[in-house]
């Protein structure tokens, strides 16, 4: 027999198992909420792609960003081409969250790769002692990745630290602020890395894979928005290439509830969107990539676990302004404006795991608490007026690993009870904040190398969850207890139910996680195979 397997989600963990199933010809069903782009900005992309003028496509975004509410007091939302479809949610998976947390789901198509920043990296060993498995099990899919997902990366750089090359040499050129900071550090190289610093451009998930025009990044600046060629991958681009392939059914409009293993298979609850009816669809195995708290609350409705308090893990992130020497011309160029640097830090004296930096140059949502209070014409006003001082402006995200991070707690409700999902609550972490000033003492150190000042004034913390790097609620064990999964994801008591993003992470690394959720869920999905042909299933 065959077996007909499901997949729920189409965010990158969902496309990468669906992918290493699709490759070994097992027919595959994706079943998504999928909500897509809309059409007002539907309508702004198609008319870009006619005039191309980034100017008039900016300032519609801006008119449509304005109607949003604010999802985080510190860092500006990210929309594609001002739709918010990747963050909207509906009643029936609505999460209370205190003052103490922010978090978003998605239940778009792409997930939230729709609106992420692309960087991409392997995971540095020692990030993931704590996990059941190492670097050795993931490094194959990290190799197999590629083939799919565009990289750009410079090959032999930071590999003190990450043990693979990945992805290939970029075709479009960092900024001009972005140059000229890794210009200075590389210059510094031998003095940084003896204080665990080690440099590199940024590792970014750009590329001609599925661009448009098969010519991949032509710096046009409008990546804060969403790429109006396609360079910056999104899983919905390999979504689609998946959906062409014989075998693979891809049904959006379906919210999955819950699943029961019944009889050798499994049955799945579903929800239709557009009627509102509820059905149950039959499938030999299935496998969860919902995001964190989507993938939790499906389990834990599932298999009686709406009593229990999960921990959701944050790799929490902080900002901090770099005052640098001054790269004229920055503001009006067009520039990718993607992450430019990495920064990344292995230095007992900041933390015992890695701390990641990235720094990005000047791109319009910089002003966006300027355009927030006084509109869109005073924000171009005065970056007009402040070139002088924008051009010496770098912002650097920083990363912490969970370890060193707040956390969420979430409660998940009965279904039916009409009260939502579930509730979050952050639980902040004093320690995060001795990282943080570790690093910027560390990083002052170093100021000849920056060409410039860190201005630790600026200092911003993120609530846990903010980062959006999270995970962790269903760890994996080699013996896993009732809240655990075992190293294929699968929950207790589980034979043919895997989960396979980053819920079954037990910590979660400094470094980006949605490149390292890709290649665990392709360890699974190979994983899982091999456990259907030992069964003779496939
Ligand atoms: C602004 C922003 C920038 C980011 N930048 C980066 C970055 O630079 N690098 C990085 O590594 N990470 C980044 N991230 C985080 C990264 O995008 C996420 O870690 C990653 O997308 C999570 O992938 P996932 O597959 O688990 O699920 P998601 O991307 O959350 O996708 C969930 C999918 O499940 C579907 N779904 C959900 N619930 C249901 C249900 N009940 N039934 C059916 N379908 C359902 C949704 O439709 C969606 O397709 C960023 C996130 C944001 C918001
Ligand atoms: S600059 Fe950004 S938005 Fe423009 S083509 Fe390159 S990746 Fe895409």
């Amino acid at each position: 027999m065959t077996e007909r397997v499901c997949v729920v989600g189409s965010g990158p963990a969902a496309v990468s198992c669906a992918h290493v199933l699709a490759e070994a010809r097992v027919p595959v069903t994706i079943l998504d909420v999928g909500f897509d782009l809309d059409q007002a900005s539907r309508g702004l992309l198609e008319q870009y792609r006619r005039d191309r003028d980034p100017d008039a496509l900016v300032d519609e975004i801006h008119r449509l960003r304005a109607g949003y509410e604010k999802l985080s007091a510190v860092q500006p939302g990210k929309y594609l081409f001002g739709s918010d479809h990747p963050y909207r949610t509906i009643p029936d998976t609505e999460v209370e969250s205190g003052d103490d947390a922010v978090i978003r789901s998605s239940l778009g198509k792409g997930g939230l790769t729709a609106v992420w920043g692309a960087t991409v990296c392997t995971v540095v060993p020692k990030d993931i002692g704590d996990w059941p498995i190492g670097f050795a099990d993931l490094e194959p899919h990290y190799r197999a990745l590629e083939k799919v997902v565009p990289v750009a990366s410079p090959h032999g750089e930071m590999r003190g630290l990450f043990p693979i090359d990945i992805g290939s040499s970029p075709g479009f050129p960092l900024g001009s602020q972005g140059q000229a900071l890794l210009s200075r550090l590389q210059r510094c190289r031998d003095a940084l890395a003896c204080d665990g610093i080690h440099v590199g451009r940024a590792k970014l998930a750009v590329g001609a894979k599925y661009s448009a025009d098969g010519t991949g990044c032509t710096p046009c600046g409008l990546c804060m928005h969403g790429c109006p060629n396609d360079a910056i991958f999104s899983a919905s681009h390999l979504l689609d290439a998946l959906r062409r392939r014989p075998g693979v059914e891809y049904r959006p409009g379906v919210l999955v509830e819950s699943f029961a293993e019944t009889g050798g298979a499994v049955e799945v609850g579903i929800k239709e969107l557009d009627t509102g009816n509820r059905t149950s669809l039959r499938f030999d195995r299935l496998f969860v990539a919902c995001g964190v708290v989507n993938t939790t609350a499906i389990v834990a409705r599932s298999l009686g676990m709406t009593d229990h308090e999960f921990t959701i893990r944050d790799s929490q992130k902080f900002i901090f302004p770099l005052l640098c020497r001054r790269a004229k011309g920055a503001v009006r160029a067009r520039d990718n404006t993607l992450a430019q640097v990495y920064l990344t830090v292995d230095n007992q004296e900041v933390s015992g795991h890695v701390v990641q930096v990235q720094y990005y140059g000047y791109n319009d949502l910089i002003l966006e608490p300027l355009r927030g209070r006084l509109g869109n014409g005073v924000a171009k006003l005065f970056a007009r007026l402040a070139v002088p001082l924008l051009e010496r402006l770098m912002i650097a995200f920083v990363y912490l690993h969970s370890n060193e991070s707040g956390t969420l707690s979430l409660t998940v409700h009965e279904s039916g009870e009409g009260r939502g999902m579930g509730e979050v609550r952050g639980h902040a972490n004093p320690r995060s904040h001795e990282v943080v000033r570790a690093l910027l003492r560390l990083l002052r150190r170093h100021r000849v190398a920056h060409g410039g000042r860190v201005l630790g004034l600026g200092l911003q913390a993120t609530k846990p969850g903010d980062s959006q790097h999270i995970g962790g609620t269903l760890p994996m064990s080699a013996a896993p207890g009732r809240h655990e999964t075992d190293v294929l994801g699968r929950p207790s008591g589980c034979e043919q139910v895997h989960v396979v993003d980053a819920s079954v992470f037990p910590s979660v690394p400094g470094t980006p996680i949605a490149y390292t959720a890709m290649a665990n869920a392709s360890r699974i999905a190979a994983g899982a195979l091999r456990v259907m042909r030992v069964s003779g299933d496939v």
